[in-house]
């Protein structure tokens, strides 16, 4: 069985339908099981369900919370949790709301810099999407300037990454509410990519014994953006705490490379996939 638990549709900052990402799930990568993670938003899931009965692929239905722990930002895979929670929804509509009210102020720091972009702009790359990113911006400024900037990668380098010339913080939720939110809502709680960036304030040990206290599932280890040691490492931090292992591709469509970042590129096994969802 080919598990990918971790993919973006165009209702977030991935490229494809999310139609087109579960018949691509199927009929590309060969997959028996994709989980739908937008960002923020679970708009998505009613296309994909109807999309996944018809061509006969198991969808799970999920998402990606932008939350931070200890000043840092961490991402929360959540799965199969009651999408009209009403806690929750209001914890996501929130965290919408400030990926919104951010842009204005990263577009000025463009502009500071000679970079000229709308709002409209950025809104014609992310007309399908539940709230603006980061790599709608990025795409509108590959559209105007693509000899500085040839892909969304070029952007993010200096200007749009964490701490680069343009970048904005914005809202998340505290990343131990999010969990008991999840959890409140009948979801389960995954950590997305732990190590994938800054691992100098990673999430160590003691702060998976904190989370695990707060309800967390799982870890996902076996991501593109981690080393073979940071794999090694976090699984045996999941086998000391009792936590499911997963593995997916964070695939975005066209807006991210693939490989490494391809449909069922890294996968969840067929066990850790069973033991997480009790099935
Ligand atoms: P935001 O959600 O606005 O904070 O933007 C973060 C998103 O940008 C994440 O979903 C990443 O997948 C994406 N991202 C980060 N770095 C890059 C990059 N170098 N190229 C393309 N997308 C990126
Ligand atoms: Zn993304
Ligand atoms: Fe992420
Ligand atoms: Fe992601």
């Amino acid at each position: 069985m080919r598990i990918d638990l971790h993919t973006h549709s165009n209702r977030s900052d991935g490229t494809d339908t999310p139609s087109e990402l579960v018949r691509n799930a199927k009929q590309i990568a060969g997959l028996d099981v994709v989980a739908l993670t937008d960002h923020d938003a679970t708009v998505g899931w009613d296309e994909a369900q109807t999309a996944a009965d018809q061509i006969g692929i198991t969808l799970v239905r999920g998402i990606e919370i932008s939350t931070h722990y200890d000043g840092h930002s961490v991402h929360l895979l959540g799965y199969e949790f009651d999408p009209h929670d009403p806690a929750l929804t209001a914890e996501l509509a929130k965290v919408r709301g400030g990926r919104d009210t951010r842009l204005p102020r990263m577009l000025e720091r463009l502009a500071d810099e000679g970079y000229e972009v709308s709002l409209e702009d950025v809104a014609r790359h992310s007309v399908h999407a539940a709230a603006s990113g980061r790599p709608h911006v990025a795409d509108a400024l590959v559209e105007k300037y693509p000899e500085k900037f040839p892909h969304r990668s070029a952007v993010f380098a200096g200007w749009l990454n964490d701490g680069g010339r343009a970048y904005v913080r914005r809202y998340s939720a505290p990343l131990v509410q999010a969990i008991g939110l999840l959890k409140a809502a009948g979801g389960l709680a995954v950590i997305a990519h732990p190590w994938s960036s800054s691992r100098s304030h990673g999430l160590t040990r003691e702060v998976f014994e904190e989370l695990v206290d707060a309800g967390l599932d799982g870890i996902e280890v076996d991501h593109a953006d981690h080393t073979e040691d940071d794999k090694q490492r976090l699984r045996q931090i999941a086998a000391d705490l009792d936590l499911v292992v997963t593995g997916s591709s964070d695939y975005h469509g066209q807006g991210k490379p693939q490989p490494p970042y391809g449909l069922g590129g890294h996968t969840t096994d067929e066990e850790q996939y069973r033991r997480l969802f009790d099935l």
